[in-house]
């Protein structure tokens, strides 16, 4: 790379991206005995809302490590049920409580916090390291293969080869396209416009949940001092509501949850509503030689669910299970590449298709108006007659299918 003077670093596995996926795979492969790098271009794990929502799979992974009790010391928010205001009726959509889990509850958690929680945890294996404010710019090839990545610090260019390079940089991934590897855009109808508003004007905790009228769809997570609000919007819907302004947008919202009203009028700019595109996404192929992409650089995953940290955890595990022994042992194949995405293609496609079909069948007609006012979607409405329906969802979003259990041990030099 142009610019780089020091010779390359070396490791067994340098990770693109310090989000659940990159941090997750880095622990659980340094606690393996593999050396791990790292790169994180952030200088901290302090971002704007990106998902808070860490659900029981993750809380077994995390009992799996010895590492639960501690975890839920952390100050969170324990959900049980999530329930919806669908057209005035309430609707319980997801009951947690009878999920074969350590723990049958979903957390809500700062991701910054569940992020600097497993950093402290890896730091703790002399195999892991951690470069923060290092970005990483492309892949190294050499004869076909990938052998490592080019990186930019605060120290400057450098490069660090390893005989793994895992892209989790996110769905913006950088690694991906500069491996030339492709992604397959699903389209997503919706985008969602993110905002918080004080809890002191609205305090009771049971207004967490969704709310849908005709035409419209908030969601309120409980965050403690402030409400996280999510507001769907149809895809590129944005210019629209901006053209017909804040005192508009406030007045729709408050149309939907008059009770928020007050609150409200802490909405002063748009510069307080952040715009998440919703993208969903998925690579045909995860690897080539020297190369795996995991978590939202393989799948990029809509909001509906919630479920984006937890498969990229999940990818993580299944990643750090099938590959820590050969890369220990320096005996690396696509094959075990092969065996990663040949476990985890089939989770995330499930899940997507289950997210597709509920903006395609749920979200897009309520945002249309089209469906009557007083009628409740036929889904929601079996989930109010039969409660052993509610468990279902409760199981897709909770738990997800074929989830991972954690089965590397940790390493103890001979
Ligand atoms: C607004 C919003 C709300 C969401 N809500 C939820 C939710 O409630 N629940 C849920 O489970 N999921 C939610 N998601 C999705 C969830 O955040 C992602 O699915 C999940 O974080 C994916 O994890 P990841 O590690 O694969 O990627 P990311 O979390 O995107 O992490 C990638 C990391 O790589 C870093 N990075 C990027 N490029 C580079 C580079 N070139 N070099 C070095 N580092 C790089 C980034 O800074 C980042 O830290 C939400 C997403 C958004 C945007």
């Amino acid at each position: 790379m142009q610019g780089t003077t020091r010779p390359p670093d070396r490791t067994q596995c340098c990770i693109a991206g310090g989000g659940p996926a990159g941090l997750m795979l880095g622990y659980l492969l340094a606690r393996a005995g593999v050396d791990v790098v790292v790169l994180e271009k952030h200088d901290d794990f302090l971002r704007d809302f990106r998902g808070d929502t860490i659900h029981p799979s993750t809380l077994t992974v995390l009992d799996d490590l010895g590492l639960l009790d501690e975890f839920l010391a952390l100050p969170h928010q324990e959900v049980t049920e999530l329930s919806g205001d669908v057209f005035g009726h309430i609707v319980t959509l997801a009951d947690f409580t009878h999920l074969p889990s350590v723990r049958p509850f979903m957390v809500l958690i700062p991701q910054w916090d569940f992020l600097d929680f497993i950093a402290g945890k890896a730091r703790q294996w002399p195999h892991f390291s951690l470069r923060m404010g290092a970005k990483a710019l492309g892949v190294i090839e050499e004869d076909g293969k990938v052998i490592g990545v080019d990186a930019q610090t605060a120290d400057g260019a450098c490069a660090i080869h390893a005989d793994l390079v895992v892209a989790a940089d996110g769905r913006h991934t950088t690694l991906r396209g500069s491996a030339g590897l492709a992604s397959d855009d699903l389209a997503a109808p919706i985008d969602v416009l993110w905002f918080r508003l004080a809890r002191d004007a609205v305090r009771d905790p049971a207004r967490t949940g969704g709310y849908m009228r005709p035409g419209a769809m908030l969601v309120m997570l409980n965050r403690d001092s402030y409400w996280q609000c999510a507001y769907v919007i149809p895809k590129g819907g944005l210019e629209t509501l901006r053209s017909a302004g804040l005192p508009a947008f406030r007045a729709r919202v408050a149309g939907i949850a008059p009770f928020l009203a007050p609150a409200l009028t802490a909405l002063t700019s748009w510069d307080d509503l952040k715009l998440l595109s919703v993208q969903i996404s998925r690579m045909p192929r995860w690897y080539r030689d020297g190369l795996l992409c995991i978590g939202d650089a393989a799948h990029a995953m809509s909001p509906v669910g919630g479920v984006g940290i937890n498969l990229a955890i999940q990818d993580a595990v299944a990643a750090s299970n099938l590959l820590a022994e050969a890369l220990r042992e320096k005996r690396l194949s696509t094959d075990d590449l092969d065996a990663v995405q040949s476990r985890r293609e089939w989770p995330a496609r499930v899940t997507q298709r289950m997210q597709i079909a509920v903006q395609n069948e749920v979200l897009a007609p309520v945002l249309a108006g089209t469906t009557a006012p007083v009628e409740p979607p036929l889904a929601v409405k079996l989930l109010r007659r039969l409660p052993l329906l509610r468990r279902l969802p409760a199981r897709l979003v909770g738990i997800g299918v074929r989830p991972e259990r954690v089965r590397t041990q940790p390493f103890q030099h001979p």
